[in-house]
């Protein structure tokens, strides 16, 4: 990396080279080695301190070590960590009931462990339903849009519309179709065939540059999907928990979908995600169709209850209006004096900052300035700036992180 952080001790650097010897290399941290957290800040191993603007990658969205997190997890795993889904265990139950519960929609749930399992399922329930109306192989298309991440399996790099995650790996599954995000008249075409088992998006985009649904939109999708008898599927594994403002972001679109994916703040940090299935497909798997060895294990199922109940509460939900309002103000300040984006979008704490064009292609760059300032925080592609903190970050924090990040690009700028 280009600027690094100046307190990496000979200890740190020695272990950032096992990863470059040791681990597929398939990832490029930055220089440093995260050590131990507390709500929105982190602590590297060599003492420094940081405001965490990323929360992992929107997961921790009660922040680090949450006690009450902390508490969930060490009375499960002083109780039992495993029995796997021959028999039955209390905390994955409960979740499930709850889970519904919350949803508003939904009348059945399947624990998976990650992203792309929970969209993996909701992918092959699509075609499972599709099957057994009767409709043949290659009328079972799901249509996904331009900019989506949905996963890194087969199934789910295919939905996901950016050729930048597929490319080396086909042949790749069929039965996709791709479209413009927002663009309801391409959607509508995309029907046109007669093929399409289900519509597969994020009510906010998030890898591909965090892009909100447009007003309406979701709503007009939910339309054509009712008119050509498709599922509507939603992903809200990165803008659901709360991250909006409400629970489900979709619930600020006014829709009601036939599957939702959850996963990354569900667990707060333990691997966990879940599939959500409403009246239409909620009986379509039986005995046998899907399964996993870890999904709805009780650990993960127990911390997920916890994480449920307070992404849920008022004080969390009011605390994303306030310090959206707060991060928004904060940019729009940096922006006034040094001129550097285009646009501030998102919903709730899922903000993107677009670069205005003479920064274009730098997002990774400004984050090596970021980290070397004490802050945390991610691109959404190499364009856009994406503020993704803990839900419980306090207005200290945030006035923190943003003094580092107007220091951050002061930098950047002058090393121009
Ligand atoms: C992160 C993400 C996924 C994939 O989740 P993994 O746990 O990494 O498999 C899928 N969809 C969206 C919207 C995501 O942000």
């Amino acid at each position: 990396m280009s600027v690094q952080s100046p307190s990496l001790s000979p200890e740190s650097r020695a272990l950032i080279e096992r990863g470059a010897r040791y681990w597929l290399p398939v990832y490029r941290p930055r220089e440093l080695v995260l050590d131990h957290g507390k709500g929105a800040r982190v602590w590297d191993r060599d003492g420094r301190d940081y405001v965490d603007f990323g929360a992992g990658i929107a997961v921790n969205a009660l922040g680090h070590c949450d006690p009450d997190l902390v508490a969930a997890l060490t009375a499960q795993a002083h109780k039992l960590w495993h029995a796997s889904n021959v028999f039955y265990t209390e905390p994955p139950l409960r979740l499930a009931e709850e889970l519904v519960g919350a949803s508003g929609f939904a009348e059945r749930v399947f624990l998976c462990n990650s992203g792309a399992e929970a969209n993996e399922a909701a992918i092959k329930l699509v075609r499972k339903w599709a099957a057994a109306q009767g409709r043949a192989p290659e009328r079972r298309v799901i249509v996904t849009c331009h900019g989506s991440f949905h996963g890194r399996t087969l199934a789910t790099v295919t939905a996901t519309a950016q050729p930048k995650y597929q490319a080396g790996y086909e042949p790749l599954p069929g039965g996709f179709r791709h479209v413009a995000f927002n663009d309801i008249d391409a959607l509508a075409a995309a029907f046109a065939p007669g093929d399409v088992a289900a519509v597969m998006l994020e009510p906010v985009q998030g890898e591909g540059g965090v892009l909100p649904a447009a007003a309406g939109f979701l709503k007009r999708v939910r339309e054509l999907c009712d008119a050509h008898d498709a599922l509507l599927v939603l992903d809200e594994i990165q803008c659901g928990m709360g991250r909006t403002g409400t629970l489900f972001a979709h619930v600020q679109d006014g829709v009601v979908p036939d599957i939702v994916t959850l996963a990354k703040a569900l667990g707060c940090g333990f691997p966990i995600g879940a599939m959500l299935a409403g009246p239409k497909v909620a009986e379509v798997m039986q005995f046998g169709a899907h399964g996993t060895t870890f999904g709805g294990n009780p650990m993960g199922a127990a911390v997920a209850r916890v994480a449920l109940r307070k992404l849920s509460s008022p004080q969390v939900l009011d605390n994303v209006e306030r310090q959206a309002r707060a991060l928004r103000d904060g940019l729009a300040t940096i922006h006034a004096e040094l001129g550097v984006f285009a646009e501030v979008r998102g919903r709730g704490l899922m903000l993107g900052a677009v670069l205005a064009d003479e920064h274009k292609g730098k997002a990774g760059a400004i984050l090596d300035h970021a980290a070397a300032q004490g802050l945390l925080v991610l691109q959404a592609g190499p364009d856009v700036l994406r503020f993704v903190p803990p839900l419980t970050i306090t207005d200290a924090d945030v006035a923190e992180g943003l003094r580092r990040l107007h220091a951050a690009l002061i930098r950047f700028i002058a090393a121009r």
